[in-house]
């Protein structure tokens, strides 16, 4: 069987790695993959969102199945492109990621079904956003609706932050058509954990339960980013929030996609914050997370490739996902600059020791081959992953690994995890 993972990322490397674990898989391919995903498979130079040359790739090499990393192809219909032309793909349509590239379609279908989420409004009018947030108290949270690079979600602290946050949006545009409508909401409290849950249609599997940090600086300090470190389980998470999550966000979210006819099929990732008095979703994710991924993989002990497989077939619920007990801590080695404009071209060594410490991984993002050498060429470089018996032992597993690692202006975390030391 020929395999096609769509993606650059920490998260795809680890897909892969996962996926090649499979002996169903013949080749696999990466599209267009990292220094990382080369070692594993056959790297292709295709852009992720270059939709055309995408699905001629995989006719012309009788793809049997693809797998889609980030959330822009879906966003832009892969799903929909590769199933006409008899293709099997791994992923939501265009019209079921919706849940993630338009945050006002997300919010109008938990609305409708009572999913518990921020209280919010949306417009178009610049003047009544502004009104509302007056309405709401400070801090309040002003979304572009669709898709931004990660970057459409600012908290306003304050009506002057509120006003140039709804004008860059809305007025200059800053995120072209994904700003033109914008959702406002109250500023919730709590501690965040990310669920991802496999999705058949009609049924679903919930994966074990993870954390990640967003903001690029210890103590969460310092601008958001694409993630700087994950790991799992979750420490806040339990039954209790589980049977919740079950009975408030899935089955009432799935019976509103099936009542609009959509059906939703692949990685669902509702992100939640827990508060005191229960759980509110914060965002729909329509793909694996990114450093979510590098934290789980590792400890699912099960084939990943049967579990796609039977979330496009519909028959999900006749699998079982089976855990590793210990638990992981992922770190993300970045780039001097990130989450600004980021360094690129310096070289990086120390791979091989790390990666030779038992229970650790090396996942590669923004990295590639020069003549002999591998050479960061992202913000996010690599995501070091290590298991243990608790999250004290994983920690100083993957700080022994990260340490190993040189690179010019290389930076992360060091409170990964730390919080989870504790509890
Ligand atoms: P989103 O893309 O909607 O998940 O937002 C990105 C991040 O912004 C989340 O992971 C939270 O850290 C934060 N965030 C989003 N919505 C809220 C909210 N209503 N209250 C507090 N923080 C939020």
């Amino acid at each position: 069987m020929k395999v096609l993972v769509i993606g650059s990322g920490g998260r795809e490397h680890a897909l892969t790695w996962k996926l090649k674990q499979s002996a169903a898989i013949s080749r696999i391919f990466c599209a267009p993959g990292n220094a990382g995903t080369a070692s594993l498979a056959e790297n292709v130079p295709i852009a992720a969102a270059d939709l055309t040359a995408l699905r001629m790739f995989a006719k012309q090499n009788t793809i049997d199945l693809t797998v889609v990393g980030p959330d822009d192809p879906l966003a832009m219909g892969i799903v929909d492109l590769f199933t006409s032309l008899g293709l099997r793909i791994f992923g939501p349509t265009k019209s079921a990621a919706r849940l993630e590239s338009s945050k006002i379609f997300a919010k109008e279908i938990m609305r409708a079904r009572n999913v518990p989420t921020a209280q919010a409004r949306t417009f178009s009018d610049s003047d009544a956003a502004l009104a509302y947030c007056q309405e709401l108290k400070f801090p309040v949270v002003i979304k572009a609706d669709g898709l931004a690079l990660g970057k459409g979600v600012i908290i306003a602290e304050n009506f002057a932050s509120a006003r140039s946050t709804v004008e860059m949006m809305m007025k200059e545009a800053r995120f072209g058509e994904a700003g033109r409508r914008i959702v406002v909401e109250e500023f919730l409290r709590g501690t965040e954990c990310s669920i991802h849950a496999l999705v058949d249609g009609k049924k679903y599997r919930l994966l074990e339960s993870a954390r990640d940090h967003k903001r690029a600086l210890d103590g969460d300090e310092g601008p958001n980013t694409g993630g700087m470190g994950a790991f799992s389980p979750a420490n806040n998470w339990n039954e209790q929030l589980q049977a919740k999550l079950e009975e408030e966000v899935m089955k009432p979210l799935l019976a509103g996609l099936a009542k609009e006819e959509i059906t939703y099929r692949g990685l669902l990732y509702p992100g939640l914050m827990i508060a005191p008095d229960g759980l509110r979703v914060l965002e729909f994710n329509c793909r694996f997370g990114d450093p979510e991924t590098q934290a789980l993989l590792p400890r699912m002990t099960s084939e990943l490739l049967p579990l796609l497989e039977a979330t496009i077939d519909g028959k999900i619920d006749n699998c079982k996902i089976e855990w590793d007990e210990r638990v992981s801590v992922t770190v993300v080695l970045a780039s001097r600059g990130y989450p600004g404009k980021s360094e690129t071209g310096k070289v990086i060594s120390g791979l091989e020791q790390a990666a030779k410490l038992s229970g650790v991984h090396v996942f590669h993002a923004g990295t590639k081959r020069l003549n002999n050498e591998i050479v960061t060429s992202g913000g996010r470089v690599l995501a070091v992953t290590a298991l243990g018996k608790d999250i004290p032992a994983a920690r100083d597993r993957a700080y022994e690994a990260a340490a190993l690692i040189q690179f010019e202006g290389v930076h992360f975390r060091r409170d990964i995890a730390l919080s989870a030391t504790s509890s």
